[in-house]
């Protein structure tokens, strides 16, 4: 019988925030093609660990990276000890990504800055941090998990701190393409609603009518996301 073609075959990638939701989706999407992937945690060492047995006992590679994406020295880490295991990254995921439900007017200084922090700052710096190894590398991909919620997408934009960190990571991602290019490029996903724990805020009612205003009439999957870091 033939052997499945594996699509990323000796590439390595960084994934953020990988212990659940869609970023423990795209691990595990990118292990299952062959990729290398030093998963990247925060505080869910029970969920990474976990995850790095799935892969490892799916015939993957992965390593386990733990660090806070916004601040610069875990980050450094993240990538010294992604470096030290493979001795190269051809994919950076940022991934990690927190959403506080509130609204603005219950919403605190603190949430603002957690989310700016986490999301946008996040994003900056774990692609600088790679990206002269890429350069060096003249390859690399860096994805960035943004959101509809960067976009002008009127049910999406409830929350401002959420939108206005996208909305950045979706500014940084041209900007970052722009600067990084030919060589690396980069690219931002913009996904709608994903069932994952980051939605369990949503009433059914809210669910019903975010279905309704969906093209394809069904929320969506991780997979979907998946998918689309591996295109
Ligand atoms: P999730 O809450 O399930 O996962 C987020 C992950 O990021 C968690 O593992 C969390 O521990 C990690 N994380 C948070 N702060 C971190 C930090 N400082 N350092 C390292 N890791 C950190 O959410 P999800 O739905 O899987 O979201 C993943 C990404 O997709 C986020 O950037 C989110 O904004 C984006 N997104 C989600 C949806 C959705 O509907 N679920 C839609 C559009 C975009």
């Amino acid at each position: 019988m033939e052997e499945k073609q594996l699509l990323l075959e000796n590439r390595t990638a960084i994934v953020t925030g990988a212990s659940r939701g869609i970023g423990r989706g795209i691990a595990k999407k990118f292990a299952s093609e062959g990729a290398k992937v030093a998963i990247n945690y925060n505080k869910s060492s029970g969920d990474a660990n976990s995850l790095l047995k799935e892969i490892e006992t799916g015939g993957g590679t992965a390593i386990l990276v733990k660090g806070d994406v916004s601040q610069s020295d875990d980050v450094r880490r993240v990538v010294q000890d992604t470096m030290g295991a493979w001795g190269r990254i051809d994919i950076l995921v940022n991934n990690a990504g927190i959403h506080y439900s509130v609204d603005i007017f219950q919403h605190t200084e603190k949430m603002w800055d957690e989310t700016i922090d986490t999301n946008l700052k996040g994003t900056y710096l774990c692609s600088k941090e790679v990206a002269p190894i890429m350069l060096n590398q003249k390859k690399g991909k860096i994805i960035n998990i943004s959101s509809n919620s960067g976009m002008y997408h009127p049910s999406a934009m409830r929350f401002a701190e959420y939108v206005a960190s996208k909305a950045g990571v979706n500014g940084l991602t041209k900007a970052l393409a722009l600067r990084l290019g030919p060589y690396v490029t980069v690219n931002a996903i913009c996904p709608g609603a994903i069932a994952t724990e980051m939605n369990a805020y949503r009433d059914p009612e809210a669910i019903k009518a975010l279905i309704a205003e969906t093209p394809l009439k069904r929320v969506g999957t991780v997979a979907d996301v998946a998918n689309a870091a591996l295109f």
